[in-house]
C-alpha cells in the first residue's frame, strides 16, 4: 500500500550504514517512522527531502512491518536555520515536541502549519527565538486538548482582578485573593495578555505581538513549565537547547 502526503522531518536516525530511520510529520497520516534507504532508493535531486527540517511531498510504501520513503519531493529545506546552533537546538526541540503531541495515522493538518509556522519564523529571524518557543509550547498544548483556562479566576469567577496568577499543574488562572491555596506563578498584565493572545488568536496573527525581553523570559518559562506539568515529560531537546543559550 502506498500513502502520498505532504510532511516534514522531525527526526532523523541512522540505522546501520546505509539506513537512515526518519520521523515524518505527515499532514494526513500524523507521525509517521519511515526508512529513507538513501541514494540507492532515492533519486538524488530528492534527496535533500529527506533530511531533518525538511518539508515536502512524500510517496510512502507501507509494508509488512515498516515504512519507506519511496519518493521525496523537497518544497522547503528551511536553510536559514542553519547558520545557528541556538537556532538549531530550539528547532529540534520544536521538532520533538510536534513529535510527542501529534496524533499517529490520523490527520495532523493543524501541528505540521503550526510546527512550519514556527520553523518559518525562526529561518527568517522574524521573532525573538523564545516568543517563537512560548508561541509554539503553549499553542501545541491547546492542538493536543490542554487549552488553559485564563479569562476568569478559577476559584472566584473573578474577570477583572488586579492581580494573576497561573498555575502550570492545574491549567488555571486565580485572582489575587484566591492564590493562597495554589501552586502558582504571578503573571504581569502583559504575560497574560500574551498567553490569552496564544491561545484564542486566529492562526494568521499568532505569532503578531510584542513583548519586553524580560517578559519574554519569563513567558517561556511559565509555557515550559506548563508543558512539563501537562505532559508529564521534559524533552532531551529541551535540555540541549538551554544549553546552547548559556
Ligand atoms: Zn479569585
Amino acid at each position: 500500500m502506498k500513502l502520498n502526503t505532504d510532511g516534514l522531518i522531525i527526526r532523523e536516525q541512522q540505522t546501520g550504514d546505509y539506513d537512515r530511520l526518519v520521523t515524518i510529520l505527515t499532514r494526513d497520516y500524523g507521525v509517521i517512522r519511515a526508512f529513507a534507504n538513501g541514494a540507492k532508493r532515492i533519486k538524488s535531486r530528492s534527496q535533500s527531502a529527506t533530511q531533518l527540517f525538511a518539508y515536502g511531498n512524500f510517496s510512502i510504501y507501507r509494508g509488512r512491518d515498516a515504512y519507506s520513503i519511496d519518493e521525496a519531493q523537497p518544497r522547503e529545506i528551511f536553510f536559514g536555520l542553519r547558520s545557528n546552533i541556538e537556532y538549531i537546538s530550539l528547532a529540534q526541540y520544536i521538532c520533538e515536541l510536534a513529535g510527542e503531541t501529534a496524533p499517529i495515522e490520523e490527520a495532523a493538518d493543524d501541528y505540521l502549519r503550526l510546527t512550519l509556522n514556527a520553523l518559518h519564523m525562526l529561518a527568517e529571524q522574524k521573532r525573538p527565538p523564545l516568543q517563537i518557543k512560548a508561541i509554539f509550547e503553549l499553542r501545541v498544548m491547546c492542538l493536543s486538548g490542554y487549552m488553559p483556562e485564563l479569562t476568569v479566576c478559577a476559584d472566584c469567577g473573578r474577570e477583572d482582578s488586579a492581580e494573576h496568577y497561573f498555575s502550570p499543574v492545574e491549567g488555571v488562572t486565580v485572582c489575587g485573593d484566591c492564590m493562597g491555596d495554589h501552586t502558582c506563578i504571578r503573571l504581569s498584565d502583559g504575560e497574560l495578555a500574551a498567553m490569552r493572545h496564544i491561545c484564542y488568536s486566529d492562526e494568521r496573527r499568532l505569532f503578531s505581538f510584542r513583548l519586553s525581553d524580560d517578559s519574554l523570559e519569563r513567558l517561556s518559562d511559565i509555557t515550559e513549565e506548563y508543558v512539563v506539568a501537562q505532559t508529564g515529560k521534559k524533552l532531551r531537546t529541551l535540555e540541549f537547547y538551554k544549553t546552547m543559550r548559556g
